[in-house]
């Protein structure tokens, strides 16, 4: 069997849908062809000078990487800029390279959850879902056509409920138009009388993000020139895309053996938290990355700690009550450390669907940046 770069976009799509990545964002094939064949697929955080080399030395095809190596427009593809030297290099060699970033930290089973498995929670879930992410879709067909316009919707991924597929209500109802001259109604003249028709009211809920496609579907489907429809906002959000991760460990620990097991799973000897080491956690929650915008989720989900990364001074200060008591501890774990199980996430979650492809993770530490724990003291 022979796979190309667009088997492992269908893949990605499928579990960590781009439309659900941030707005700032730029996921997906950045660099190379996407029918490119792929055998050999490195997986690292990021784009650098020795990820490019171990790329070309490893025979790689394409380079799968969680930080996007370009995120502002390039105006020329030369040696000047080290994101651009980069992308011109893996272009040189041949090498495609594909993002999946904000829209894998947003997923079920992505960033975020395989983070707080490492440390230990059980069967965590989202802090919160993506608002926003659901609208219902009401269209008017004749009763005759109402199957294959409901199917068609379907298949374009319309009608999804959690583990549920092809979830649609119909009601009964009569529609009146009048063909005016020009037309070309499937029912009636132009120019014709006003007509009236037998037809059903079916609504179903779609995602924001396969909203186009189920559209095009239904009007390509439906037997009218003109199709009325609606798409209405609605409370409910998609299950399967969030922020970040929260869930129980199997007991009660003090927050300093929490911490050890911290420092000893993402490999990194200073913490820097806020919390009294006594206390005891159970309820653990995680966000890998830049996750201080999320403290407050974190409260509200009954947290005892929360582990993320890039917490600037104030923002630290909102965990404490009136009296200046930690209403629950908060860990600054390194960017790189808490997101880099996302290596090791991709190469278990790709290898099964694509047999014979053979997907292997970095061997170096991508990030720039170390800590420097002193020995004198
Ligand atoms: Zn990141």
């Amino acid at each position: 069997m022979s796979f190309t770069v667009a088997d492992i976009h269908r893949l990605i799509e499928d579990w960590a849908p781009s439309a659900t990545a941030q707005s700032y964002d730029n996921v997906g094939l950045l660099v190379g062809r996407i029918s490119r064949p792929v055998n050999k697929v490195l997986v690292a955080l990021d784009v650098t000078p020795q990820i490019v080399d171990e790329a070309i030395e490893q025979g790689a095809d394409c380079l799968l990487v969680h930080h996007p190596l370009i995120f502002k427009p390039l105006k020329r593809l030369t040696d000047d800029s080290l994101e651009s030297s980069l992308a011109l290099r893996l272009a040189e060699a041949g090498i495609a390279l594909y993002a999946a970033h904000t829209n894998l930290d947003a997923a079920r089973d992505g960033v975020s959850f395989q983070l707080a498995r490492e440390l230990g929670v059980k069967q965590p879930e989202f802090l919160s879902t993506m608002p926003e992410s659901v609208v219902k879709v009401v269209v008017f067909c004749p009763v005759d056509a109402a199957e294959n316009v409901r199917s068609a919707m379907f298949a374009a991924g319309a009608g999804r409920i959690g583990a549920y597929s092809d979830c649609s209500f119909s009601s009964a109802g009569s529609g009146t138009f009048k063909a005016d001259e020009g037309t070309n109604p499937a029912i009636g003249s132009a120019g014709g009388p006003r007509e009236q028709v037998s037809e059903l009211r079916m609504e179903m809920e779609v995602t924001r993000w396969h909203l186009g496609k189920v559209i095009k579907a239904m009007k390509s489907a439906h037997p009218y020139e003109e199709v009325a429809y609606d798409v209405i906002p609605v409370e409910q959000s998609f299950r399967d895309a969030g922020i970040g991760a929260v869930g129980n460990l199997p007991a009660a620990v003090s927050l300093g053996s929490f911490l050890d097991t911290v420092a000893k799973v993402l490999d990194n000897p200073a913490l820097r938290i806020v919390g009294d080491v006594e206390t005891p956690v159970q309820r653990v929650a995680v966000c890998g990355g830049s996750g201080s915008d999320f403290i407050g989720l974190a409260m509200r989900a009954g947290a005892d700690v929360y582990v993320t990364a890039d917490i600037t001074y104030h923002r630290y200060f909102e965990v404490l009550d009136q009296t200046g008591n930690p209403r629950m501890a908060l860990v600054n774990a390194g960017h790189f450390e808490t997101e880099r199980c996302t290596e090791d996430l991709l190469v278990d979650r790709l290898t099964p669907s694509f047999p014979g492809v053979r997907f292997f993770t970095t061997k170096h530490r991508t990030a720039p940046v170390r800590t420097w724990v002193t020995s004198r003291h």
